[in-house]
């Protein structure tokens, strides 16, 4: 926080509070906003005067579902994406590079990949893998996260034989002699993820800093991370440790209820979102994802009469959750993408009293395919649906492959969740998005308001909402959600985070958003990110 005054002034500000939608100029004090309004109701200039030549004005942007720790470590991972990846031998080549200059023992580690848009239209197995690394461990994450392929070594390593039985919750694929093919789904990832070797806090923590810096280059102010975990390092100390490395975003975190669920006490500092860090939900699975086939679906999968998905939870896991949540006065934040996910929570919770006054109870994140009925509940409950609508953008393929096409335009119906009365938020769930930069909130805001893939193809004309309802969505009803105080719009006693674009968004081809960049960020009125040419 700067503890000092400043003017800004020429600015076209959006101010996400609809009660003053625009304004010209902002007065900061101490970090926050003091005074907005038009220009020519500025009585005097106070302290520094920061001209913003006329460019547009936006609230810092909030990332309602992210996972830093997995985006800043994919970083150091292959990008088993387009435009870098676009088929199987594009991988072997990939790995073969990094294998040639690897050490013993080394894990060689891959992101992103998705069936749908490699060549070979197939799921890569160990032996393509063997291929490229005969000798090192190789383990490759599918985009939706809940996927893997590993190699012989890599299975040797975790004792993964045909022996092994399919773990609760979990699938090894096997071929037809019964040999696994290196691809694990769901739970039986964690046979491999167990035995691979943790990097340090302190590595975490610089990562997780660096991070923070590329997001402020988004625009990106407030974070979120879904999948926080108590060990083997505990996530609040880590992202602490963050903030001492540079971290700046303000932070929720939202502890996987397989960790809480042993102890389910927390501090109530450690739940108080006045703190820069702090947890915010408990979060547990209700189902798979749309791409990997695995969401709980009411009508089957094209093509697999018989494959409506898994079902991740049960009702005893989310009542005795949803008792964890309100003992602890945070949020039950449950992903569900498929209609039947989505009812078994409303159905299981629909007696359930809302515990919290600043802010929706229980979240759906994903809620790619609530049908009418649910959004008409969850409206009347106040539940909030967390929303991507970068998915069916990036991973268009496989929601035609896997959906067909009527169904791919009813997904993410967002515009009749809002004409319901649903609080929604978009967000990014990066890097669980086949896109090489999954966190860039304006690929997102770009398919939300054109519902057209990367490819052209069509994801739902009539659920096409305009750009200041977007941005609205990935700042004040973000806010609103993630219940980060003074935040998501500029108003007066709200915190003076906000960012400066090279390009008018209001003004230009919506299939150009995309190409829309960030020159400036402040976070309590701090210059915290420049562009440079
Ligand atoms: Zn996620």
């Amino acid at each position: 926080m700067v503890q000092s005054v400043q003017t800004f002034i020429n600015g076209k500000i959006f101010t996400s509070n609809p009660e003053q939608p625009h304004a010209s100029a902002m007065i900061v004090r101490d970090g926050r906003i003091s005074w907005i309004g038009e220009q020519p109701a500025l009585k005097r200039i106070e302290g520094n005067c920061i001209d913003l030549k006329g460019q547009r004005v936006l609230p810092g942007f909030i990332d309602a579902h992210l996972h830093p720790l997995w985006l800043a470590n994919a970083s150091t991972q292959i990008a088993c994406t387009p435009p870098i990846v676009n088929s199987i031998a594009d991988l072997i080549v990939e790995i073969q590079t990094v294998y040639q200059l690897s050490r013993n023992e080394q894990w060689i580690e891959g992101w992103g990949f998705d069936e749908g848009k490699l060549l070979e239209k197939r799921t890569p197995t160990r032996w393509d893998l063997d291929q490229a690394a005969p000798d090192l461990p190789v383990f490759i994450s599918r985009t939706c996260t809940h996927i893997a392929v590993v190699n012989s070594k890599a299975l040797e390593l975790a004792g993964i034989t045909k022996e092994t039985p399919d773990p609760p919750g979990g699938e090894i694929d096997r071929d037809s002699t019964g040999e696994p093919t290196g691809i694990l789904r769901e739970n039986a990832k964690e046979l491999a993820t167990r035995i691979m070797p943790v990097k340090s806090l302190e590595e975490n923590a610089a990562s997780l800093a660096e991070l923070g810096s590329f997001l402020l280059s988004h625009g990106i102010t407030a974070i979120t991370d879904l999948s926080s975990r108590t060990g083997p390092t505990d996530y609040l100390n880590l992202y602490q440790t963050a903030v001492k490395k540079g971290l700046k975003q303000r932070t929720v975190l939202y502890y996987m209820w397989e960790d809480l669920k042993e102890q389910p006490h927390l501090k109530p500092d450690q739940v108080n979102c006045k703190n820069q860090i702090h947890i915010g939900g408990i979060k547990l699975f209700s189902d798979g994802s749309v791409s990997g086939k695995t969401a709980w679906v009411y009508t089957p999968f094209l093509g697999e009469a018989e494959n409506y998905g898994i079902q991740t939870t049960s009702k005893e896991e989310l009542t005795a959750a949803v008792e964890a949540a309100e003992q602890n006065q945070i949020q039950l934040v449950v992903h569900a993408m498929g209609g039947q996910a989505i009812d078994l929570i409303l159905k299981t919770l629909d007696t359930k009293k809302n515990w919290l006054s600043d802010g929706p109870s229980l979240r759906i994140e994903h809620a790619a395919m609530p049908t009418t009925q649910a959004i008409k509940r969850a409206a009347e409950k106040g539940i909030a649906f967390v929303t991507q609508a970068i998915f069916m953008f990036a991973e268009i393929e496989s929601y035609h492959n896997n959906l067909g096409e009527e169904r791919t335009k009813q997904t993410y119906p967002i515009k009749s969740m809002l004409d319901a009365g649903v609080k929604v938020a978009l967000s990014s769930d990066a890097p669980a998005t086949a896109w090489a930069d999954p966190a860039n909130p304006f690929v997102g805001i770009k398919s939300a308001v054109t519902r057209q893939a990367y490819n052209g193809a069509d994801t739902g004309q009539e659920q096409r909402i305009d750009v200041a309802t977007a941005i609205l969505l990935y700042t004040k009803a973000a806010q609103e959600i993630t219940r980060i105080p003074e935040v998501g719009k500029l108003a007066v006693n709200h915190h003076a985070d906000f960012i400066v674009l090279e390009k008018d968004i209001f003004d230009m081809d919506l299939d150009k958003i995309d190409t829309v960049s960030v020159s400036k960020t402040y976070m309590g009125g701090e210059l915290v990110f420049e562009k440079h040419r």
